[in-house]
Formats: C-alpha cells, structure tokens, sequence
C-alpha cells in the first residue's frame, strides 16, 4: 500500500550568524491513509521542523531543503511552487497549531474566517459557506453553534479556541491533519476534552493524523504508532503499544520513565527521572550517535560511528548499537 504521505531522507537546513543548524538530518516518516502517527521529542529535536517542511511553512530562507523528497500521494510537494502548495494546504492537509490566539485574527468573527477559508477552496457563495462554517462549529461541540458563528476570537476560552481551529482545519475535509501541540496551551481537563475530539474527528471523518508533541501521555491517548526524534534525526520508530511495552532506545526509554505514574499505590514511592543533560547543539552535532553524552548505557564504540535506524523486531526500529 502506497502511503499518504512518504517523507524520505528530509535534510533542512538553517543559515544562522553562528553557521548552518542541521534542523533535521535524514529523516524518512511514513503516514498511511487514516492512521495516526505522533512525532515525539524534546524542544529542537527537529519534530516542529519536520512538520512545518511538509506543509512548506518554513521560512525560506533562512530556511532550506537540503535534500529529501515529501511525497504525498506519490507526488513531491518539494519542488511545487507557492501557488500549488496553497491549493493543497488546507484542502488536502490541514494544520492545528498550538496557540490558536495567534492563529485567528481578531478582527474577524471565527464564522467569517472558516467560511473564508471554505470559500478560498471551495468557490461556495459566502451564504453557504457561513452555513457550513456553523455545521463545523456544531461538529466540534461548540454549544449554539449557529450563535456562535458570529463572535470575536476573544469571546471564546482557550479550549472553545482550540475547537474553532479544529473546526477550520476540518472545513475542507483534508487527507492528513497535522497538529502541532494542540493541548500544550492548555489546561489539564480541557486537554483530554481537545485529544478526544480530535480521536473523535479522526473517526468520523477517516482522514490521517500526525501529532507533533513532547508529552508522551499525549502519545499513549492518540497515536497508534510513534516516531521518536532526537537531535534532527530519528531513534525509534514503533506502534504505541510496542513503544511503551518495549522501548529499545535508551532515550525513549528516559522519555518514559520521566511520566508520573497513577497505578502504583500511595505507599509506593517513584521517583521520576529526568533525562540528565541537553540537546546537543545541531551547529556542529557530535561524531558518532547524538545521545552519546546523555545515555547511561555509552560506550566507547558510540562515539565513533553514528548508530542506522534499523529494524530491531517486526515493525520496531531504532538507531542504537545496544
Ligand atoms: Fe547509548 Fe550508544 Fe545506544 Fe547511543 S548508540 S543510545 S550512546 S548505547
């Protein structure tokens, strides 16, 4: 089966003051149709990069595509020009970023600008389209949608936000729906109300989904399969339950004992572990495997060569000679 979406060996690139920021170095992520994929990794892992590359939203420059193809129905949006690249954003892959206050503009009601962005693809008239934009807004729970239609951004909380974003990123019923740490900006309770809405959306309208996060209880509500970045590169690759049972790669492995734990008894005392150190910096990324100064597990042979993603069981990669 082809996938719907195909990114193979992505390198991009930054020119800074201080020389050439290997965002993302090599990267190869695969989607398939209706399928939920989360890219897991600390802040400047690349996974933000790696997102935004698809959807060419990087600023170019400084900004640049080294190499790799995005093959998104077998097509490379790599080489199309701005104007091609607007037809497919939106209409076929969608985006939720993650603080929908910056994402609307507050001199518009949120009706007019789904409607807008319905219009722009569509061609509907705007009678139309407001209509459909409060069928959106119902779709995505919002209590008297048909009201709501016609209020500001700043009369709605940040979680109803969240849902006209959501709402919006659906109106045109795209392929693949990516969401760039949508719950980040929230509170605890309205986070789990946004994940099961959007696991919600995703079974009702069969379109794909690729959760860009750092919260690996984000990951365990969402995704059915996860790709872990570490330093522009990816270090494991797996389905959800896999990655949690038996994580390979010693980051993943701290990632996941850096969760609280609600099974065990009060008397049970865990302390959580935090993952010592920091990325290293991606001007000049060391020889050998990226982890190499924070894992526990090093050893001479790490610093040498850098570490392939492979296959290490059926269907589970990861990139560490262990
Ligand atoms: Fe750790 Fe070596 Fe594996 Fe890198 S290759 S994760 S340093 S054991």
């Amino acid at each position: 089966m082809t996938p719907l979406l195909d990114i193979k060996g992505l390198k991009v690139h930054f020119q800074t003051d201080d020389g050439m920021v290997r965002a993302v170095d090599g990267v190869d992520i695969a989607i398939n149709r209706g399928e939920t994929v989360s890219i897991v990794g600390e802040s400047g892992c690349g996974k933000t990069v790696t997102a935004m590359t698809v959807l060419k939203l990087i600023a170019m420059p400084p900004g640049r595509i080294v190499a790799g193809q995005v093959l998104f129905e077998g097509h490379d949006l790599v080489p199309l020009p701005a104007e091609d690249m607007r037809a497919i954003r939106s209409k076929q892959i969608a985006i939720v970023f993650q603080e929908p206050m910056t994402s609307l503009n507050p001199v518009y009601t949120v009706g007019e600008q789904i409607a807008e962005t319905i219009r722009q693809h569509e061609g509907m008239s705007k009678r139309a389209a407001m209509t459909r934009a409060a069928e959106m807004l119902a779709l995505v729970q919002i209590p008297n949608a048909h009201k709501r239609v016609s209020d500001y951004p700043h009369q709605f909380s940040g979680g109803m936000r969240q849902r006209v974003m959501i709402a919006m990123a659906l109106s045109c019923n795209p392929k693949l729906l990516i969401a760039d740490e949508p719950t980040t900006a929230l509170d605890v309770t309205i986070q789990a109300q946004i994940l099961e809405l959007l696991n919600e959306m995703k079974q009702r309208l069969g379109m794909a989904v690729l959760l860009i996060t750092h919260a690996m209880g984000v990951v365990a509500e969402t995704a059915q399969r996860v790709i872990v970045m570490y330093a522009g590169k990816v270090v494991e690759e797996a389905t959800v339950e896999a990655l949690f049972a038996t994580p390979r790669h010693p980051y993943t492995q701290g990632l996941i004992r850096s969760i609280p734990r609600i099974d065990l008894a009060a008397t049970q005392h865990v302390r959580l572990e935090a993952i010592p150190g920091s990325v290293p910096s991606l001007l000049n990324p060391p020889v050998g495997c990226r982890f190499a100064a924070r894992c526990r597990y090093v050893m001479p042979e790490c610093r040498t060569a850098e570490p392939l993603l492979v296959e290490k069981a059926p269907g589970h990669k990861a990139a560490c000679i262990l």
